[in-house]
């Protein structure tokens, strides 16, 4: 096939290292008829050696010479392209308990990984490729610098492991930081227990607005000092003290309120 010439907005670095392929999909451990999704397949490094051990195999992909492509692969019989954003997708649109896998555009991971906790009784399990620094900031625990909104969200909805550390020389472009492959499983003990996500999300965005405040100076228009008595917080902690069973507590606590 033609060369493709890596697109930067797109976040293409492309995988090379098929130790490293190898090990993702040793990860994944895919069975025939799992349901396993692919974000981002590219050039399918990943996407061939997971497609031959599944009857199918769900992608997600953007840009449309990469689909053009995929297409045209002798393994394309296999694939369930969904064509566009992955933002924009709909995971509860495929049927059954999902894994999710990707070598992840960095620009999207983020937001990402916020979207995917809306679906997480929907998942077997997840590995990503990220930016080292985020899988840090993911699995950071409480009065650490890393540890921050990204932590607490994530860490109420899954177990998380950094299961492999991934220099830039094994991709092509190489990025300029380093990567890392982390495991993410469903904490099924602790889902739902948020009442409603939404409100947290914003509890958090708040909390962590000045990290170098308080949480009573943080929140002084939206929590009291009875609301943070009330689930035991002291509220002259600073918002990287807490831990995340704690926000549940004060974010389901406020909705009570109706606040
Ligand atoms: N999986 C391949 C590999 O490991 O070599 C490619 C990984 S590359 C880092 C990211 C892939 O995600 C590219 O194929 C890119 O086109 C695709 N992509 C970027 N933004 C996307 C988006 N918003 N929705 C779906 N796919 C996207």
């Amino acid at each position: 096939m033609a060369e493709h010439k890596a697109r930067k907005r797109f976040g293409q670095n492309f995988l090379q290292d098929t130790r490293i392929i190898n090990d993702i999909v040793d990860a994944v451990r895919p069975e025939p008829d799992d349901v396993v999704i692919e974000i981002g397949p590219g050039l399918a490094a990943i996407t061939e050696p997971l497609a031959r051990n599944l009857k199918q195999l769900h992608v997600v992909e953007i840009d449309r010479d990469i689909i053009a492509r995929l297409k045209r692969l002798p393994f394309a019989g296999k694939l369930v392209i969904h064509e566009g954003d992955v933002l924009q997708l709909d995971f509860r649109s495929i049927p059954g308990m999902k894994k999710i896998v990707g070598n992840l555009p960095y620009n999207i991971s983020t937001p990402l990984l916020f979207e995917l906790v809306e679906v997480a009784d929907e998942v077997v399990d997840m590995h990503f490729m990220l930016q080292k620094e985020v899988v840090e900031r993911m699995v950071a625990e409480p009065k650490t610098n890393d540890y921050g909104r990204l932590s607490v969200v994530l860490q109420y909805y899954f177990e998380m492991e950094k299961i492999l550390d991934v220099p830039p020389e094994s991709f092509d472009p190489a990025p300029k930081v380093d990567s890392a492959v982390i495991r993410m499983i469903p904490n099924s003990g602790r889902i739902g227990v948020a009442d409603d996500f939404a409100q947290l999300s914003r509890l958090l965005q708040h909390a962590f607005q000045q990290r170098r405040k308080t949480l009573r100076n943080n929140l002084k228009q939206w929590v009291s000092d009875e609301d943070f008595a009330a689930v035991g917080i002291e509220p002259t902690l600073r918002a990287e003290h807490v831990a995340p069973e704690q926000y549940v507590q004060l974010s389901n606590h406020l909705l009570r309120q109706g606040v």
